[in-house]
């Protein structure tokens, strides 16, 4: 794994920058990514441009040997264009402008003509510099609500979109969303509004107003690569992303790119095994291109209590987990310590007074330890497992927060068993896979059903998880027996399913099922090949029917908790559990631990 650096020159003394550039490579960085952040240094007045700091800057990079990655600055566009766009600003849900990051909308006219016009200006300048390796392109895509935009012209590209969409035909749509409930048949394109709220809403509008804004944001990112693609040729294009969240479909934003970008802050008050997720997520949105992260925080900041300070030791673990997961590049949040702004509180690797922090001293031990390591143990091997993700899956039902729930359940009880998951996108050929699982693969499509064939088809186990196959692509449901498909290959079908409050347990294994339980009956065809493998206890009319159904390689399980994948996976493929949250993974033909979650500070966990 190569190491770099998010470095803001703009903001520190100049007389540091040609000693901090030869500290970054005799440190061993070898990537650092500027500019992104620097609109109103290079550009202080319209048609101003300052360059020559930008100029020496990329120079003394270049001369410490090291690439250099430009951001677009379009996420922070200065104050003077701001005021000049007061049209473009971009409005919450409730009408308030927005004011810090990505304060214009992306679907503005103006936005797009300024974004155009100053990544334009960068690329010809700097676009063939030899130094230059690649651009990133705007800030992460964050949730839906940093992202999605109710002005005036939003609403009416949604209509127009929406118009494309269903090729003109409002019928169509209104059959597609089931409008007739409630009397909402609309008439035209213009009479579809955007949602102000998630409840009480047709959820076909729902989940088309989040395609709308992924679009949006993709199309704003194309016109920026089409523009860097000519004038800076060859160099890679990152697409950035936050995949904490997921109600922004990074599959379809990912597209625009060769590479994939992602966030990865202190994971504060989350699970650990939830950042071995977004890696795996993220490598797993553009098929067999590098996943880069572009933020990895290395310190506990002062803003958040942890049980313990951070030592060398743990920050090397986290950088070895990274590897481990197969992340090509990684960049440390930051250079030196910022006096001002919203970075004040973030740990970089050198303090205010330029002096080595944990960041830095584990960034040393890990590239010490990777240098002494057998070299067959640094390969990542391709995983064995696949797990289905749609980000639209997240969107639909009643209750689409538990989604990601039972997917880190799935996630986590592979990881237990030692695999290595890859997480992908349905539509992708799964049949060289040994174990395949549809958490709660919601949508039944073209391409969700030819993933589960071609792994059902092949010799792969395959697990179907609660809520799987029961919705339409337009957040109908499903008319017939759920999983949808699954259940014919089975012989069994939903026949209860709730949400609970209080977990029922399956019998035998004694785990608890979680909150999305459903039970299955035998259907008229079931033979002696269809096996109930586990029955529920409690949960009312839970009680008694299965919650396991087994019939040749693919399973059903009405439940989900990670002890109950993981018990489940562990019986039917006969691979060893680590203890809850270590994980396990073999290299060069040894087992590695590259996770303890005792062995980390409690935030880190
Ligand atoms: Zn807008």
């Amino acid at each position: 794994m190569r190491l770099g650096v998010c470095w803001y020159p703009e903001a520190d003394d100049r007389r540091l920058w040609a000693d901090d550039t030869m500290r970054m490579r005799d440190l061993g960085l070898q990537v650092v990514l500027l500019a992104g952040a620097a609109w109103s240094s290079f550009e202080p007045e319209r048609d101003l441009f300052r360059w020559e700091w930008l100029d020496e800057a990329i120079a003394l990079a270049d001369d410490a040997g090291l690439h250099v990655v430009l951001g677009t600055p379009t996420a922070n566009p200065p104050r003077w264009l701001v005021a000049e766009h007061r049209d473009a600003v971009a409005f919450s849900r409730f009408w308030q402008p927005r004011t810090s990051v990505q304060p214009l909308c992306v679907t503005a006219t103006a936005t797009r003509a300024e974004s155009r016009r100053i990544v334009g200006v960068m690329a010809d300048r700097y676009g063939e510099h030899e130094a230059v390796i690649g651009w990133k392109l705007d800030e992460a895509a964050a949730s839906f609500e940093q992202m999605a935009c109710w002005c005036g012209e939003c609403a009416s590209a949604f209509s127009r979109w929406l118009e494309r969409r269903f090729d003109g035909d409002i019928a169509a749509l209104n059959s597609a969303w089931g409008t007739v409930e409630r009397s909402e048949t609309y008439p035209s394109f213009d009479a579809v509004h955007l949602p102000r709220t998630g409840r009480g809403v047709n959820g076909g509008l729902v989940l088309a107003h989040r395609r709308f804004v992924a679009h949006q944001r993709r199309r704003f990112l194309d016109e920026q690569a089409e523009i860097i693609r000519v004038l800076s040729p060859g160099r890679d294009l990152i697409t950035h992303h936050d995949l904490r969240h997921d109600d922004l479909d990074a599959d379809v934003i990912a597209g625009v790119g060769t590479i994939v970008g992602i966030d990865n802050n202190l994971p504060g008050g989350q699970l650990f095994v939830r950042n071995g997720f977004t890696h795996d997520l993220g490598r797993g949105l553009l098929e067999g291109r590098p996943t880069w992260v572009l933020h990895q925080e290395l310190g506990a900041r002062q803003s958040v209590s942890v049980a313990e300070a951070p030592t060398t030791d743990h920050v090397s673990r986290v950088l070895w987990a990274a590897h481990h997961h197969g992340i090509e590049t990684l960049l440390a949040a930051r250079w030196r310590g910022a006096t001002h702004g919203v970075d004040q509180d973030l740990v970089a690797l050198l303090d205010h007074a330029g002096q080595p922090t944990v960041g830095w001293r584990g960034v040393e031990q890990y590239l010490r330890e990777v240098g002494a390591a057998d070299p067959n143990q640094l390969v990542v091997p391709s995983a064995r497992c696949a797990l289905v993700y749609r980000f639209d899956d997240a969107a639909v039902g009643s209750q689409p927060d538990h989604h990601r729930s039972v997917v880190l359940d799935a996630y986590s009880g592979a990881r237990r068993c030692g695999f290595d998951v890859d997480v992908v996108p349905p539509g992708r050929d799964l049949s060289a896979y040994d174990l395949v699982l549809f958490p709660a693969t919601r949508i039944v499509a073209d391409d969700s059903t030819s993933s589960f064939e071609s792994a059902a088809n092949a010799d792969a186990l395959v697990i179907v998880g609660p809520r799987s196959f029961d919705m339409d692509a337009e957040h109908g449901h499903v008319v017939g027996p759920v999983p949808a498909g699954a259940d014919a290959v089975v012989r069994a079908a939903v026949s209860t399913s709730v949400t609970l409050s209080t977990p029922a347990v399956m019998d035998p294994g004694g785990c608890e099922g979680g909150q999305w339980s459903e039970s299955y009956r035998l259907t008229v065809d079931a033979d002696r090949a269809t096996k109930v493998l586990a029955r529920w206890i409690g949960g009312g009319a839970l009680n008694g029917a299965p919650a396991v159904v087994r019939r040749g390689n693919v399973v059903s399980m009405g439940g989900s908790s990670t002890e109950a994948w993981a018990r489940l996976i562990t019986a039917l493929t006969g691979r060893k559990l680590a203890p809850s949250g270590v994980e396990v993974v073999e290299r060069g033909g040894v087992e590695v631990t590259i996770f303890d979650p005792s062995a980390m500070p409690s935030l880190w966990r």
